[in-house]
């Protein structure tokens, strides 16, 4: 608790929480992000300086995981395993417009990161990577002898690790000590006027009988008596009922807390039936297939689609023109929830049908608002094919030819000139259509 992530922390994590809202703001590449989370948060950098607007996040450990869940989870293939890794925080956002702040919000936050690394003893000299200088698509061991591109050397240890994926969810948990510093003072505020209240009555009755007695020293002095039993009574009559009144505030604070907190995901609990029927269906034909990963890919080619001006550019997505409001999105976040509404097989393909909860931020006429939102979305994906843990849009491997190449530049191969479609490498995104504002 106390000190924020470092920016020269050994490690990963904190490296990429401290980094990311100076490279959304700047665009400054963030060297511990693989090419396609640095091509997303290019995406947004370019949204934002559209926008004149520029994002501070203090991120500082807090809550109940913030050294992290010790039941991370991890998907891998043959050569890789990505890691989710996830810690609790105070999320403290700012936005300005120049110099004037025009959005802040503090909140208790997971950021949720995949890491992706290569599986112990396995060898991917022959594997294709993303010069980290100059982007070209190299064969690793090309690039820990010299890029053919740049000529740069890199060791293995600048490779891999990387981030591969990340978000942040809301977080509802609080500590004990959280919880004290709520209930410690309800108590005691509680006790104090319960005291207040009583010693007000006792006043009353000796400034009342002090009025009647006349100077009757007798009288007067039982009043004094009663008084002082008054204060002193007081004390443990306040004691007892103020804790107990202090205790009942303490949890209908907790209780409206996580009441709105519960209210806005019951629409969400209908889904859990089929995300279980999903994953079913999807281990079929791809044993390694795990919702969450495909939850976390699934929202990350949403953002990426809703902060492109062109998403019709982008190699995954086939939906029609986007809303013209999307142009005003600045930040997109998961409320948690891809809800699978109906899969189905056209050939062999699966199609997958759901609804997204997202919380976006929305920049316009000079104000910032945060809204929750629910998008429809289609994606396809070719089942004959396995799943890659090392799939990246930036260098994809051309079905034709064997050829590496960057997507987001050419849909095209540069090698053997044909063309293909996303939906037989990895996922794509046939509809994307803002359904509900909540
Ligand atoms: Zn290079
Ligand atoms: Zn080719």
């Amino acid at each position: 608790m106390g000190q924020t992530w470092k920016s020269d922390s050994e490690d990963i994590f904190e490296r990429f929480a401290s980094g990311i809202d100076e490279a959304i703001s700047t665009g400054q590449v963030l060297k511990c992000a693989d090419r396609d989370v640095q091509y997303s948060i290019r995406l947004q950098n370019e949204r934002m300086r559209k926008h004149g607007l520029r994002v501070r996040y203090n991120l500082t450990p807090r809550g109940n995981l913030s050294e992290g869940f010790k039941l991370g989870r991890i998907w891998s293939d043959e050569h890789y395993e990505n890691k989710l890794e996830s810690r609790t925080c105070l999320k403290d956002e700012e936005y300005y417009e120049g110099e004037r702040r025009v959005f802040r919000k503090k909140e208790n936050a997971v950021l949720h990161q995949t890491v992706t690394s290569v599986r112990d003893g396995v060898d991917v000299s022959e594997d294709i990577y993303c010069c980290p200088d100059c982007g070209a698509p190299t064969r690793i061991s090309q690039l820990t002898g010299g890029c053919p591109s740049c000529g740069n050397k890199f060791r293995m240890s600048e490779l891999y690790p990387k981030i591969s994926n990340y978000y942040f969810y809301p977080d509802v948990g609080s500590t004990r000590k959280e919880m004290g510093r709520i209930a410690l003072p309800s108590i005691l505020i509680s006790v104090g006027v319960t005291y207040l209240f009583l010693l007000l009555i006792g006043v009353a009755g000796l400034i009342g009988s002090t009025l009647t007695s006349h100077g009757n020293t007798y009288q007067s002095m039982q009043a004094m008596g009663n008084f002082i039993g008054i204060a002193i009574g007081g004390i443990f009559i306040a004691g007892f009922y103020g804790a107990f009144t202090g205790w009942i505030i303490t949890v209908i604070i907790y209780l409206v807390r996580f009441g709105k907190f519960a209210a806005q995901r019951i629409p969400m609990a209908k889904y859990l039936g089929s995300q279980k029927s999903f994953e079913e269906f999807m281990k079929k034909s791809t044993p390694e297939f795990s919702y969450e990963f495909f939850a976390g890919k699934a929202v990350n080619y949403i953002k990426m689609i809703l902060l492109s001006d062109n998403p019709q550019n982008l190699p995954f997505y086939y939906g029609q023109q986007t809303d013209p409001s999307f142009e005003n999105i600045v930040d997109v976040e998961s409320m948690g929830a891809v809800g699978v509404t109906k899969v189905e097989t056209s050939g062999n393909y699966a199609v997958v049908y759901a609804d997204v909860y997202l919380e976006n931020t929305y920049h316009s006429n000079g104000k910032v608002v945060r809204i929750n939102e629910v998008f429809e979305t289609v994606m396809r994906k070719n089942l004959s094919r396995p799943v890659s843990m090392n799939f990246h849009i930036t260098s994809i491997h051309c079905p034709t030819c064997g050829g590496s190449f960057d997507a987001t530049r050419s849909m095209t191969c540069p090698y053997c000139s044909n063309s293909f479609r996303m939906e037989d490498l990895d996922w794509s995104v046939d509809y994307l259509v803002r359904k509900a504002v909540r």
